[in-house]
């Protein structure tokens, strides 16, 4: 099998790198492809970076009109070659069909959204600042930027960064997650159909060394990151100590308010979706379920929904839940249930063992939902990125926003209710970037910002919308006088 090439000044072009790392179906454990370890990939980021450099000279000059054409070509190619992506992702990644099929919808979003980018680039002008002066400001491109993603959205979440960094006029590298690399590949196998020049859009794959490279190299302008806060902090810091504009978004750990006064079986059949929802590696998934005054009710109500939900392999469309990444992390996972039986916790639902016939060795976890787990023990405040909900009652909705307010995290919070004046104070008090009201996933629309808080996010323009066109421009002010005795007389 060979090991994947890089896409780099419009050609596909071998790694450097000799080691590979296998790229596994989660489900099957069959061996996808092989991807460049990164070990030795320091040549291959100069090479891209040098390339996209070098583009980033012409390309930054031509019209925002006539930057974003592509982009309407590639929503084209995207719309035509979805299920194959959707495939593709389901079979690298191991969420269902219907997920894939949900995420590619997301990115394409993203491609439309950045199409408006000749009106969302227009900038401010003020006439007559003092006699006869004019000032106004204009956004211009940055160079070379570059995305480093991470395993569980491979086709949507290089979009939040790519369709506006290039249509502001800037030059791109993507470095998808090692995991899951072949979406990208399917993706790039149709930017490559596009009419752009060479070295605007570049794929370099590999691990640390290969983000270190990127984080490193001078002409590197910008890095947009999504992934694990531990990651993400080490890519804030060291980049932005190289002088580099940084997005970072981290990881979370994201509550959910469920009152009696909620439509009980409507609102557990959303918050079961949200848990297990992408077998729980979203990270807008909720984890902690707190109800407030339940008399059995929710808990019962969500306990028969979480129960009803099928696990399998993605590619069955009657199946709801698919896969953990990798066989490590259905381990860690295991390990963090019994670690929360070990904290006292009651285990409501154990989707341990869980064994889907014909795909016995997947990484399956079943739906499990722990209850009287301690406020401060580790479940409650770990990202445990797997289909495990802790249950919490609390007495009152003021001690659950105290609870929510007091977490590491805050990329999103969530109430389930039916009362407005709740729901008010809940949006303006909950210490999150992401809120939902009678929503179990607040994911943001592309012309909004994905914006994560506190740990879930390091930076200040968030990814989508115009947070990236900002972050993807810089802005110069120009300050001008035109006397006029000083023009030439004729
Ligand atoms: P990860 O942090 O392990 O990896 C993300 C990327 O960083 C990958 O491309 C990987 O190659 C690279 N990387 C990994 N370790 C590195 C290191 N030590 N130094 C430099 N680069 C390194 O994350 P993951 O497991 O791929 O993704 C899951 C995490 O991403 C979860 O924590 C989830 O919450 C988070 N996430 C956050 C958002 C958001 O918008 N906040 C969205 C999706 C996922």
């Amino acid at each position: 099998m060979e090991i994947l090439k890089n896409y780099i000044d419009g050609d596909w072009i071998k790694s450097i790198e000799s080691d590979s790392i296998a790229v596994i179906n989660p489900a099957t454990q069959e061996i996808l492809g092989k991807v460049p370890h990164g070990k030795n990939t320091f040549s291959d980021v100069t090479s891209a970076v040098e390339i996209a450099s070098k583009a980033f000279i012409s390309w930054s000059k031509i019209p925002v009109m006539r930057r974003v054409q592509p982009l309407y070509k590639l929503k084209q190619l995207l719309e035509e070659n979805s299920e194959d992506i959707a495939r593709t992702i389901t079979m690298e990644c191991g969420k269902t069909l219907a997920e894939s099929r949900g995420e590619v919808l997301r990115a394409i979003e993203n491609v439309e959204v950045a199409c408006g980018t000749p009106s969302l680039i227009q900038s401010e002008f003020s006439e007559n600042i003092a006699t006869g002066i004019d000032e106004f400001m204009i956004r211009q491109p940055l160079g070379v930027c570059a995305c480093i993603a991470p395993f569980n959205f491979p086709a949507m979440i290089p979009f939040w960064f790519l369709p506006y960094a290039i249509a502001c006029g800037n030059t791109f590298i993507i470095k998808p997650s090692e995991k899951v690399p072949l979406t990208m590949m399917k993706i790039f196998h149709l930017i490559d159909q596009l009419d752009l020049p060479k070295g605007v859009i570049n794929l370099v794959h590999g691990g640390k060394d290969t983000v270190d490279a990127l984080l490193d190299h001078p002409k590197v302008k910008a890095i947009s990151f999504v992934g694990s806060t531990q990651v993400a902090k080490y890519i804030y810091s060291r980049g932005a100590t190289n002088g580099k504009r940084i997005q970072a978004q981290g990881g979370a750990k994201n509550p959910v308010i469920i009152l009696p006064d909620a439509d009980i079986e409507m609102s557990a059949q959303i918050i079961t979706d949200s848990v297990f929802g992408c077998a729980g590696q979203r990270c807008l998934a909720a984890s902690n379920v707190i109800t407030v005054g339940d008399n059995g009710k929710i808990k019962d109500a969500l306990y028969e929904s979480a129960k009803a939900r099928s696990t399998g392999y993605g590619l069955d469309e009657n199946i709801e839940m698919g896969p953990l990444i990798t066989s490590e992390s259905q381990s860690r996972v295991n390990h963090l249930i019994q670690k929360g039986i070990n904290e006292g916790a009651n285990i409501l639902l154990d989707g341990r063992n869980t064994k889907i016939k014909g795909f016995e060795k997947g990484n399956f976890i079943g739906p499990t939902i722990l209850e009287g787990l301690p406020l401060n023990g580790e479940i409650v405040t770990t990202e445990i990125f797997g289909p495990v909900m802790g249950l919490i009652e609390l007495d009152s909705v003021d001690s659950a926003l105290d609870f929510i307010n007091s977490g590491r995290y805050g990329n999103m919070a969530c109430l389930f209710t039916s009362s407005g004046s709740n729901a008010r104070k809940f949006r303006n008090e909950a210490n999150a970037g992401n809120i939902g009201i009678n929503i179990g996933v607040a994911a943001p629309m592309a012309q909004f910002p994905f914006s994560g808080w506190n740990e879930s996010f390091f930076g200040d323009l968030h990814g989508q919308g115009r947070h990236a066109i900002e972050f993807f421009t810089q802005t110069k002010v120009v300050i001008e006088r035109w006397p006029k005795e000083w023009s030439r007389k004729f």
